[in-house]
């Protein structure tokens, strides 16, 4: 039996890993459409990004391969079956309130860092040179390992898209761009979204004039105005600063020309998680339902009415739960009406692993026919899950915990990753637990020693998989 101490072998290899992940760092690869062409749809810079890769596998021995600029990848070892290793090197643009260059790479105290740096290019050079230790140390091997390399998970995913419709897709693997340990259950996720004409013709005591909340389904909104005409708005005005109080809220209220304006403010989250943030916009419906609003506008108060509580869908019947992933959600994102232009309201439905989306639709469809509002799925991404039995979750969970002495414990997520692109595929790392996440924010980085034992483990990954 051969022995390897992977950690020994990555020691070795450190400076020319760490040079080799500053090199891919400082290649600022931003998408740039309108400055791409044919074979390098994303612009020059991911393009170079790209190449970047695929000639140091080319260089380590390793067959290549440029999926028409989209994706490329990088195989070693043979065999019928295929291992993938689902990579991207295209980053967010770095934004502002940088205290170093955001694609300087620069060293300090242990850190590295560039926009980039967890996301996902240290763990894409990690599991790089994961397999150029296997290729080096020229391990037999009886199944085929590739990394796939993308070049539009920040966007449109359109890379995945095209390289699947053209390439082979592993028969299972991992991504490397998420957390460690393991992360087999990701929700499926359902957006829908509620029109309703302006067609009122009642006309109460007070009118609700406007309402507007949120922006993104996916984002708990942090803000929400409404705006209303009638009798007794300053009676209102008293009522709601009263609510506010009560609830801790933040508003602000604004009477003119009869005309009552009123602001919440609430707390943003991502939807994938909405008890976590505060939704103005339904603590603002909660506050207006109380008042004697009629026609479109009582329907648009209870449409929001039903889908508040605890964020479970149980109001709007489609509460469910199961032990691999948890319950669903219900983020209301967008929340709009006019007295002219009617009522839209948009939902991002995270749903459990075992469920599918026949019966949330079959159920919304309903209710909203009942209550006349159309109703149309803006996308349906079903959810990801490997089974905690399947072999390659026990030998990463192996691999884990010889190389950290932790659990490799199974997490279950409302949030969508890479992973769900693989037919059969997990997150594994590179982000350890315990560690801030710094993707996409300022100042990102990556611990140099936690890029070291990224490496460590997807050496042995990848050797226990396909030896
Ligand atoms: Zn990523």
């Amino acid at each position: 039996m051969t022995i390897i101490h992977w950690k020994e072998e990555i020691e070795k290899r450190k400076e020319q890993l760490l040079e080799d992940t500053k090199g891919l760092l400082t290649i600022p690869s931003l998408l740039d459409e309108s400055n791409g062409k044919e074979g390098a749809p994303f612009g020059p810079e991911i393009e170079k990004a790209l190449s970047y890769m695929l000639t140091l596998g080319e260089k380590s021995g390793m067959t290549i391969k440029n999926v028409d600029g989209y994706a490329g990848h990088l195989e070693m070892g043979s065999g019928e079956e295929l291992i993938g290793i689902l990579c991207h090197v295209d980053v967010v643009p770095p934004g502002e309130g940088w205290s170093f260059d955001p694609f300087g790479a620069e060293i300090k105290d242990g850190k590295i860092y560039a926009r980039g740096a967890i996301d996902d290019k240290g763990p894409t050079m990690a599991a790089f040179y994961a397999m150029k230790i296997i290729q080096e140390l020229k391990l037999p091997l009886s199944k085929r390992v590739r990394m796939i390399i993308g070049c539009d998970e920040e966007s449109n995913w359109q890379c995945v898209r095209h390289y699947f419709n053209k390439e082979e897709m592993p028969d299972y693997g991992f991504a490397p761009d998420a957390d460690f340990p393991i992360i087999n259950a990701e929700k499926g996720i359902f957006d829908v979204q509620f029109t309703l004409d302006s067609n009122n013709h009642d006309i109460g005591e007070i009118q609700l004039v406007s309402f507007q909340s949120g922006q993104r389904l996916n984002m708990v909104p942090d803000r929400a105005i409404a705006k209303i005409s009638g009798r007794s708005l300053a009676e209102l005005e008293k009522e709601f600063k009263l609510f506010a109080k009560t609830k801790n809220m933040d508003c602000r209220t604004i009477l003119e020309e009869e005309v009552l304006t009123i602001q919440a403010e609430g707390k943003s989250a991502h939807g994938s998680t909405p008890e976590i943030g505060i939704n103005a916009g339904l603590m603002l419906a909660e506050f207006l339902k109380g008042f004697s609003f009629t026609g479109q506008e009582k329907k648009f108060l209870t449409l929001l009415d039903q889908a508040s509580g605890e964020f479970s869908g149980k109001k709007l019947g489609i509460a469910a739960e199961d032990k691999e992933s948890g319950s669903l959600t219900v983020n209301v994102g967008v929340m709009n009406y006019s007295c002219q232009g009617g009522g839209k309201v948009g939902m991002n439905i995270r749903y459990p692993v075992t469920h599918n989306s026949e019966q949330i639709e079959a159920v919304l469809t309903k209710k909203a026919e009942s209550d006349t509002w159309k109703i149309k799925i803006i996308e349906n991404n079903p959810p990801n899950f490997v089974d905690e039995n399947h072999p390659m979750i026990k030998t990463l969970q192996k691999v884990y915990k010889e190389q950290t002495g932790e659990e490799g414990e199974l997490i279950a997520i409302g949030g969508g990753t890479y992973a769900r692109s693989l037919t059969t595929g997990v997150a594994f790392g590179a982000l350890f637990p315990g560690r801030e996440d710094v993707a996409h924010q300022k100042d990102e980085y990556m611990h140099v020693d936690d890029l070291l034992q990224a490496a460590a483990i997807y050496a042995q990954a990848i050797y226990e998989l396909a030896k």
